[in-house]
């Protein structure tokens, strides 16, 4: 199954504890499409402006990653500004410059529209609907988003979340989007309004799921190199995506699977500044670390 993802391509100035990257590769569509592109096709829509260098995502095209879908624009490519303390679950965004995202109204590229499954990567919720309504049938739409939208434009939000069904949110943004502090309540009351499964993905606490089937809870991997977690949510949803677009099952068993294979990639991509981690990263590695979690959370009946 062929993925389509709209989302940002991005100049990102980042720092953390351990180090900061000025104007350095990112965006929610380049993490993604970084990710899922070891699982399934990828087919990527977003704008860039005159001074983004297009060559620094060659590495993506050689994985099966379409890029014909990204559209350049006079203008600045967006840009964005975060910095973490110690804590780094909790990214404070210094600066957001929408730039060519402001007047940015996708169109899809004929052979996108037949796309089956559909990820609505971290973007203006108005562009993730033009996006959607430009797909013929899609089998499964999943989509992310963060405080900036939540705050920023609720009710355009809410109507997309209508066409979405799978929403992978970060623990902070599922209390602001419910307006309820309790997370099993948050998810209850999303759960109502579209979506019917919610991944909530909480940092290095690793990530809880809800559907109809039940909850799962994954762990995260206990990792002693993190540098940068910018763009794991991206990778997770990229890894969780590209996997069951690869498997086209969508039960709760490899629903499951694909929770775990999310957390793997999101473990990965914190391990470098920008997609450094995601560009060098090998199949291979990711089996390995798969089996990692697995022993890592297994234990016996009583
Ligand atoms: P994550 O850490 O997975 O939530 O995603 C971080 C990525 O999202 C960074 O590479 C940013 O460029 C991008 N980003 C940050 N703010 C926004 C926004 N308001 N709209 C779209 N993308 C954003």
């Amino acid at each position: 199954m062929q993925i389509l993802v709209v989302g940002s391509v991005a100049f990102d100035t980042v720092k953390t504890p351990f180090g900061e990257a000025t104007e350095v590769l990112g965006g929610s569509a380049a993490y993604f499409a970084s990710s899922a592109s070891f699982f399934a096709p990828v087919s990527v829509v977003a704008v860039v402006g005159e001074d983004f260098p297009l060559d620094d995502l060659q590495f993506l095209r050689g994985r099966d990653v379409d890029l014909a879908g990204i559209e350049r624009r006079a203008g600045r490519t967006f840009r964005w500004q975060g910095e973490y303390g110690f804590d780094l679950n909790e990214a404070k965004t210094l600066e957001t410059q929408l730039n060519v995202f402001a007047e940015f109204h996708p169109r899809l590229p004929e052979a996108y529209r037949e796309h089956d499954v559909v990820f609505l990567a971290n973007i203006d919720p108005e562009l993730q609907r033009e996006v959607l309504t430009q797909v013929s049938s899609p089998g499964l739409v999943a989509a992310d988003t963060m405080n900036f939208w939540i705050q920023g434009k609720p009710e355009a939000l809410r109507e997309t979340l209508k066409h979405v069904q799978i929403l992978l949110i970060n623990d902070a943004e599922a209390r602001m989007l419910a307006k309820e502090p309790n997370l099993v309540r948050a998810a209850k009351t999303i759960l109502t309004w579209g979506p019917r499964s919610l991944v909530i993905k909480r940092g290095e606490y690793g990530a809880l799921s809800f559907s109809d089937g039940g909850w799962f809870a994954a762990p995260a991997l206990p990792l002693e190199n993190v540098y940068d977690p910018t763009g794991a949510g991206d990778a997770f949803a990229g890894g969780f995506l590209g996997f069951l677009a690869s498997t086209q099952n969508f039960d709760e068993a490899n629903l499951r699977r694909a929770v775990i294979m999310g957390s793997v990639m999101a473990s990965f991509a914190v391990e470098a500044f920008s997609l450094r981690r995601l560009e060098h990263l090998t199949y291979p590695e990711i089996e390995v670390r798969y089996r990692q979690f697995k022993h890592l959370a297994h234990f016996e009946d009583l």
